[in-house]
């Protein structure tokens, strides 16, 4: 799997496609209100600078979402699919995007007079960068805080091969270039309410989803968290049989990121059926092409080591009157040989929002694990209202 970018042709034929629909359903299917109808017409005229304007005027990470949006909005809204296919579009905004970054063609940051007053901002994924991009358009001071030393938020653990890290950072550096972004690392914020003393106008919560969910069984310990494994998956490189439990996106990374490690298989265990999984076309027809196994239906219930593999015990499942999933009796089967146990059932949020005046939360805190580009709506959504609050 490499970065999705298309080819001179490639992008040629995608741009021809554009039927130039009035509505422009694609330009409203898109949380973050960019609008492919109109950077694709700049882009049908060669003014890739204009297209790419257009991109980052709506969206900081352009580039990125343009690599991992899923298919499930604009490109699901284009009605160039009533004659043969939707356009690519994510792909085309990664490719309008990439040429801009390289002939440096990207406009330059637009300098906001100051207005007197500062927001913090905890966390810089993708609704953190959402949220600063569009107070400074307001004239904020934001201060960014995040634990971690790098930018991106859970953009970090995408593989790669599908994203590569120095495009979220380059899409930082040139948001970080405006004076009125600050951005301290390795930094924790436990207590929002003290910022708010220490003299920022409002605080924005964007932590994202931190807290990974568990099974509940014997012997999860012996299990290894999806976020533990695709920070570091060299460290986890195994050539014997890796399980994924789990049937959403971060476990399709899981499985992809192992069969690049060089797995001999991969198996995923997961409780409904293959029509129940929350990933997209793309994602299956990656599994299909890796030729992993989906063991559907199917509950690990128990999780024992023996010398240095592990055994998984499974039951079936199945839609009970009220469709609710419920174990198959006596249909224990017992799975041994797997050098590695990965748990995928992607996070919630580690604690609770405390309601307080000028605190706002956006993001996976608050929608559970969504969509980079979802958060990022989140994001600037909430700044908007901010701006509007404190009356810019
Ligand atoms: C494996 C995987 C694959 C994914 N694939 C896709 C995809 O293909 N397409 C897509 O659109 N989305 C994908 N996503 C989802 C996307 O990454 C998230 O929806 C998005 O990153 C959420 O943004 P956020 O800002 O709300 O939270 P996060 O990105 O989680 O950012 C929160 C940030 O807050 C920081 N933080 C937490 N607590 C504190 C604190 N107390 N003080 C300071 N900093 C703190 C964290 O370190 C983190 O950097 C994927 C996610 C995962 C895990």
């Amino acid at each position: 799997m490499k970065p999705r970018y298309l080819s001179k042709p490639q992008f040629a034929a995608e741009l021809e496609k554009c039927l130039k629909c009035p509505a422009k359903p694609c330009a409203q299917a898109c949380p973050v209100k960019c609008s492919p109808h109109d950077f694709i017409a700049a882009a049908q005229k060669g003014d890739i600078k204009q297209a790419a304007a257009l991109i980052v005027a709506q969206n900081p990470l352009g580039e990125v979402c343009g690599l991992i949006c899923p298919d499930k909005f604009c490109t699901r809204a284009c009605l160039r699919q009533h004659i043969d296919a939707p356009i690519k579009i994510p792909q085309v905004q990664a490719e309008i995007m990439r040429r801009a970054r390289e002939d440096n063609l990207l406009p330059p940051m637009q300098n906001v007079a100051p207005n007197g007053k500062r927001i913090a901002i905890i966390g810089a994924g993708p609704s953190g960068i959402g949220a600063a991009a569009e107070l400074i358009q307001h004239g904020f001071q934001v201060t960014i805080f995040e634990k971690n030393e790098t930018i991106g938020g859970a953009l970090n653990l995408i593989p790669q091969m599908r994203l590569p890290r120095e495009i979220i950072e380059a899409e930082w550096q040139y948001l970080a270039q405006n004076p009125l972004v600050e951005a301290y690392f390795k930094t924790t914020v436990a207590d929002y309410p003290t910022l708010l003393q220490q003299g920022f106008a409002a605080v924005i919560v964007a932590v994202g989803a931190q807290k990974s969910r568990t099974l509940g069984i014997e012997g999860e310990n012996l299990l290894l968290d999806y976020t533990e494994y695709l920070q570091n998956p060299a460290h986890y490189a195994t050539a014997g049989n890796v399980a994924i439990v789990g049937g959403g996106a971060a476990a399709v990374d899981c499985v992809l990121t192992a069969k690049a490690q060089g797995a001999a298989n991969v198996e995923m265990f997961v409780r409904r059926r293959l029509s129940d999984m929350r990933i997209t076309a793309t994602e299956r027809q990656a599994l299909l092409e890796n030729q992993v196994d989906i063991t559907t239906m199917t509950r690990v219930t128990r999780v024992v080591k023996s010398g240095n593999t592990l055994t998984a015990y499974t039951c079936k499942t199945r839609f009970n009157t009220d469709g609710r999933l419920e174990d198959v009796p006596q249909t224990e089967i017992v799975r041994s040989d797997f050098a590695l146990i990965i748990l995928a059932l992607g996070a919630t949020r580690a604690q609770e929002p405390t309601e307080a005046e000028n605190i706002f939360y956006v993001g996976d805190f608050v929608g559970g694990g969504s969509t980079a580009v979802e958060a990022l709506a989140s994001g600037k959504q909430i700044a908007q209202e901010v701006a509007k609050k404190l009356k810019i």
